[in-house]
């Protein structure tokens, strides 16, 4: 059983948590740096920590480790040898997990929701190169070589302890095609898998995102499908693509609105007007069954999701849907 299917099978919504690098900003963290923020975990890691538990405080179902821009070659880049980047890399496991721990210990702090679980970020290769392709993809890497890219981190992660990957912000088809592939040589691991998007219809690097979610349909460690960090006025047809052609529940974490200046290190651009957190029911109206929030997002935006999330009319409601289900069977 992975943990996506075990929130589902008992809450309406899985809430999926906001944004780690705006947080730590917030908190004075200098996060201009290729490494971004897994500079921290080698420099502040309880920061992180305190993230996490806010998090998981507000709401969130699970934390979203901060591994995304963590990798082999990035941190051996800064001087690391192997055996410290891999410790490093699996140190965000550590930190998620403590912070669960911590929170689940409080006996106040579980009525009316599940155990949360950690989320082991796996960012694509644009992500490594910091230089905003994770926005556009066209690597000029093939199938084989992004598999290499991703194996030492996604072992490392997988021995941390993670209860399940969370491929992210993935631009292109081949790195989505590379990650499933590599999925099948840690069988015992589930992941979801979330591509970036550009437009109503396609992931940024410009394949049509309903037949990538089809590409991906019949993996069976594939727990979840869909989009984050893309702006939320492209969300709603997008969750619409992907209904048409899977079974798997659909995720979304869209970022706040604003778009990534990767020269500057910057973002640009208002955020949406409506409240974030408020326009996710939207996407709960649309299908989307796993809801958070990605950059430039807040603990704030998470509260407001999991608030309508857990209350107990949309439990009704999913009570009753599912009645009529076994009624029309
Ligand atoms: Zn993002």
């Amino acid at each position: 059983m992975n943990p996506v299917s075990y929130v589902l099978d008992r809450h309406p919504a899985l809430v999926i948590d906001g944004a780690l690098a705006t947080e730590l900003e917030r908190r004075g963290c200098d996060l201009n740096d290729d490494l971004w923020s897994a500079k921290i975990l080698l420099e502040q890691p309880e920061i992180i920590k305190q993230v996490h538990l806010e998090y998981f405080q507000a709401g969130a179902d699970c934390a979203i480790t901060a591994s995304y821009q963590a990798s082999l070659e990035g941190f051996q880049r800064r001087g690391l040898i192997e055996k410290e980047a891999i410790d490093l890399i699996q140190k965000s496991v550590r930190l998620a997990l403590e912070a669960r721990d911590e929170f689940w210990t409080e006996p106040a702090n579980r009525p009316g929701r599940p155990k949360p679980f950690v989320a082991a970020s796996v960012g694509p290769y644009g992500a490594f190169l910091a230089d905003g392709s994770e926005y556009r993809g066209n690597y000029g890497l093939s199938e084989k070589d992004l598999m290499d890219f991703h194996r030492p981190r996604m072992r490392a992660l997988i021995e941390a302890g993670a209860d399940i990957l969370a491929c992210e912000t993935i631009p292109s088809l081949t790195e989505a095609k590379a990650i499933a592939r590599l999925l099948r040589e840690f069988p015992s691991i589930s992941a979801w898998l979330s591509f970036s998007a550009r437009d109503e219809r396609h992931i940024s690097e410009g394949q049509r995102f309903a037949e990538s979610v089809e590409e991906l349909e019949n993996h069976p460690q594939i727990a979840a499908i869909g989009i984050n960090c893309t702006s939320p006025k492209f969300i709603p047809s997008l969750i619409g693509e992907a209904k048409r052609v899977t079974e798997k529940p659909v995720l979304v974490y869209p970022n706040s609105g604003e778009t990534y200046n990767a020269e500057k290190n910057d973002w640009n651009g208002d955020p949406v007007l409506e409240s974030f957190g408020w326009q996710a029911r939207e996407w709960y109206g649309a299908g989307a069954r796993l809801i958070g929030g990605c950059c430039r997002t807040t603990p704030d935006d998470i509260g407001v999701i999991a608030g309508w999330a857990r209350s107990s009319r949309l439990a009704q409601k999913r009570t009753e849907s599912k009645r009529d289900n076994v009624t029309n069977n």
